[in-house]
């Protein structure tokens, strides 16, 4: 990627209307375009970060033997009304809208019930399970508030993941590999200190649904934390009772304002009994599908990413979900100087190293502040210095020492760095 060629700009003004410093950072640094309060567009820098952490997840539902699909946005009301979530009072985001027969269409804030739907299609009998799908969707959600930018939207892309099961035990030892393969996607994307199991709330038929909750002063929610036992508890379920029945004494758990990146689902066979999605056993015997729903919110959490890791001058991201590996700054407009970072361009993108170039002809203050602000984590410049020492200047985004290198220490210094 070349700066000349990016329509995106810096911008030294503060957005006024975002009280979140990763929405106005995200945005002064070109990654996201407002289109009003709850929904913000994903520019080049934005959707590259994006796409970072969705390899990231793929990789991991690859893992679980999950296949990716893709399910609409337009819902069927019939459909919502069988389990007893079309009303707004028992839902209270939907958006609904008419066709131009009359007919009411629900516009996707969750995809559980069409998932379940769809899939009856497909299973009938024990052969066919077990089965894990996901997609990464936008649901739309009539939020009251959307004050955190990205962390809260009203359109917002989600990964979903759903899993049918034959029986309970089946359903929990995925739920447990889904559990770990979570901590692992958070550990990835550079959260794993930060990320906590959190006991929730469940449902008909648990206990307890599990939250991943990241420690983030502009999270909305409280969590109350072990770190001695890495997991938490949500303010729904701290109580006397419930901390011992988890072995966790009050006095051992810190409170903290956190933000829900995951949330995962048991939900029995309830869903499938209501929708009617059986399956025929070993011997012959109509069942109920055992359900369980994962959820990842993917721009939550390249939100909570730039607020946790951005400091005074920018963003500041971990090289797993960076736009690009190494910003290049080419200093000063002199042939020897252009051709030795033209240079440099191309063997990084030959050796696949993501590189963005800083190719304009600006003064090295701009420069050097635009690359503080977008945050990429390896920083290379190559100037009338480097070129008469035949070498590259290396530093990273969060230190201020440079350190000159030839291009074979170069990529050496960026693979351990990866
Ligand atoms: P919250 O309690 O924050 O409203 P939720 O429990 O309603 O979230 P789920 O239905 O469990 O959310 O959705 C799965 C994941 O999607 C959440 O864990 C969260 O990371 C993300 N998410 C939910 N609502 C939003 C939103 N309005 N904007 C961005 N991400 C969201
Ligand atoms: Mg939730």
């Amino acid at each position: 990627m070349r700066l000349s060629q990016l329509f995106t700009k810096t911008s030294k003004n503060i957005p006024s209307d975002e009280t979140a410093r990763s929405a106005r950072l995200l945005i002064q640094a070109g990654y996201i375009h407002k289109e009003m309060a709850g929904a913000y567009a994903y520019l080049p820098l934005g959707l590259a970060v994006i796409d970072n952490i969705k390899t990231i997840i793929r990789k991991e539902m690859d893992e679980l033997g999950a296949s990716e699909l893709l399910m609409t946005t337009m819902q069927s009301k019939d459909l919502w009304q069988k389990t007893d979530r079309w009303d707004d009072q028992k839902v209270d985001i939907w958006f609904k809208t008419e066709l131009k027969n009359g007919t009411t269409v629900g516009l996707a804030w969750s995809h559980e019930e069409p998932i379940v739907a769809m899939m009856k299609d497909y299973l009938s009998s024990y052969r066919d399970l077990p089965v894990a799908v996901y997609q990464f969707q936008n649901k739309l959600r009539n939020e009251l508030r959307a004050k955190s930018g990205i962390l809260r939207g009203r359109e917002f892309l989600m990964k979903d993941l759903y899993a049918f099961s034959t029986s309970a035990e089946e359903l929990q030892d995925f739920y447990d590999r889904v559990s770990d393969a979570y901590m692992r996607i958070f550990a990835a994307v550079g959260l794993g200190n930060d990320t906590y199991l959190t006991y929730a709330s469940g449902g008909a038929f648990t206990q307890f649904s599990h939250e991943f909750q990241t420690v983030t002063e502009i999270g909305e929610d409280t969590i109350y934390l072990s770190k001695a036992r890495r997991l938490a508890v949500n303010k729904e379920v701290y109580k006397d009772d419930v901390l011992a029945q988890l072995g966790l004494n009050k006095e051992d758990l810190e409170e903290m304002k956190a933000a829900e990146v995951g949330n995962i689902f048991n939900f029995g066979s309830t869903k499938s009994e209501q929708l009617g999605v059986t399956f025929t056993d070993q011997s012959g015997h109509e069942k109920p599908v055992y359900l369980s729903s994962y959820g990842i919110g993917i721009s939550r959490l390249m939100g909570v990413i730039a607020e946790h890791f951005a400091d005074d001058k920018g963003l500041v991201w971990p090289t797993a979900v960076a736009p690009a590996q190494v910003h290049l700054i080419r200093l000063g407009e002199a042939s020897q100087v252009v051709k030795q970072a033209d240079k440099l361009y191309s063997s990084l993108t030959a050796a696949h190293v993501s590189v963005l170039y800083d190719d304009r002809d600006e003064r090295a203050g701009k420069k050097f502040a635009d690359a503080d602000l977008i945050g990429i984590p390896n920083r290379v410049l190559v100037s009338d210095k480097t070129v008469n020492d035949v070498s590259y200047e290396w530093k990273s985004r969060t230190s201020d020492e440079s350190e000159l290198m030839s291009e074979e220490q170069l990529l050496k210094t960026l693979a351990i760095k990866d």
